[in-house]
C-alpha cells in the first residue's frame, strides 16, 4: 500500500520534507553569496575548507568507498539467491517482492559521482550552493566514479540484476547525467535506470524532496537487494530532519547496515548539516555558525 498519512500529518510531513530539503543538489536556489575571489595574498575562509579537502585528497576517503563497495559484491549474489530477500523499507514496500527482478539501488552524487570539484570551486570563490552553478556543474559531464563503483555495478549488470540510480538531480539534467555515468564506465540499461527529482509516480503524494515514491515505484517491478547512499534519505523517508527524527527514521533498520543498506560518508554537505540549525537556511550565516558550535559535544 501506498504510504498514507492523514491531513494533519501531511500537512506536518510536506513541512518537514521542505524544511529538510537537502541544500544540495536539491531544488531548493538559493542566491549565491558574493565571491570574492581567491587571490595570491589570500582566500576568504571558508568552513568547508577541511571537509572538502579530505574527501577530495585523503587516501582514507578513497578506501572507505572501496571496502564498501567490495563488502557489498562479496554478498550480492547471496542476496540473490534467498527469495526472501529485500532491501526496501516497508513503507516503500508497495508490492510482494516474490517473483521480481532483482536490482539493486544507488543515489548519484557522493555515492556514485564525485562532485568535489563543484564543492572546492564554492570554496574558492566563497560562494554556496546555488542552483544555477550547480546545473553547470552537471552539464559539463565531468564527475569521476568514486572508487570501487564501476567494478560493484558492472559485477551486477554482469549476473543479470538491475542497476537503478535513484537521484535528487532534478530529471532535466537526466541526459547530461546518464551520459556522466556511461563516460567513467558505470552500466545504464536505459533513461529509466534514472530517477531523478520530479519522477511521476501515480498514486504517491510527494514529500519535498524525499525520495519514497520512486522506491515505491521501484518496488513494483523489483526485489531490491542492497541500497547505497550518503544520506539517510537515500534509505528512508525522513519526516523530521532533527537529531531525534533522524534516529527515529533509522531505528528499525540498523540491522540492515552493512548487509542490506550501505552508507557511505559525506562531509560536505547533506541533511545532517540543516538539521543543526532547525533547517532555516534564511537565516543568517554567523546565527547558523552559532547554531552548529552550540551543537557540539564538548564532553
Ligand atoms: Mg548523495
Amino acid at each position: 500500500m501506498p504510504l498514507r498519512l492523514s491531513a494533519s500529518l501531511l500537512a506536518l510531513a510536506l513541512l518537514a520534507g521542505c524544511a529538510s530539503a537537502p541544500r544540495h543538489p536539491a531544488a531548493v536556489a538559493t542566491p549565491a553569496a558574493p565571491a570574492p575571489a581567491a587571490t595570491a595574498v589570500g582566500v576568504a575562509a571558508n568552513d568547508n575548507l577541511n571537509a572538502v579537502a579530505w574527501s577530495q585528497t585523503a587516501i582514507e576517503h578513497d578506501l572507505i568507498y572501496l571496502q564498501t563497495y567490495r563488502d557489498a559484491q562479496t554478498r550480492l549474489l547471496a542476496a540473490m539467491k534467498d527469495r526472501q530477500w529485500d532491501a526496501l523499507a516497508k513503507d516503500d514496500r508497495v508490492a510482494p517482492a516474490g517473483g521480481l527482478k532483482p536490482a539493486v539501488v544507488l543515489d548519484i552524487d557522493e555515492t556514485v559521482l564525485d562532485n568535489s570539484p563543484y564543492q572546492a570551486r564554492l570554496v574558492r570563490s566563497a560562494g554556496e550552493y546555488n542552483e544555477a552553478d550547480w546545473a553547470e556543474w552537471c552539464r559539463q559531464e565531468s564527475a569521476r566514479a568514486l572508487p570501487g563503483v564501476v567494478e560493484f555495478t558492472r559485477f551486477a549488470a554482469k549476473h543479470d540484476i538491475a542497476v537503478l540510480y535513484v537521484s535528487n538531480r532534478a530529471k532535466d539534467l537526466d541526459q547530461v547525467t546518464l551520459a556522466n555515468l556511461r563516460k567513467v564506465g558505470l552500466p545504464v540499461s536505459g533513461p529509466e535506470a534514472f530517477l531523478g527529482l520530479g519522477t511521476f509516480v501515480e498514486g504517491c503524494e510527494q514529500i519535498g524532496t524525499e525520495k519514497g515514491c520512486r522506491r515505491q515505484l521501484i518496488s513494483r517491478k523489483y526485489r531490491v537487494l542492497m541500497q547505497f547512499g550518503d544520506q539517510i534519505g537515500d534509505f528512508v523517508t525522513v519526516l523530521a530532519n532533527n537529531a531525534a527524527g533522524r534516529q527515529r527514521a533509522m531505528a528499525p533498520y540498523l540491522d540492515w547496515i552493512g548487509s542490506r543498506w550501505f552508507v557511505l560518508p559525506n562531509t560536505t554537505y547533506g541533511s545532517w548539516e540543516p538539521a543543526l540549525f532547525n533547517n532555516d537556511w534564511s537565516a543568517p550565516l554567523e546565527q547558523r555558525r552559532r547554531q552548529k558550535i552550540d551543537a557540539l559535544r564538548y564532553e
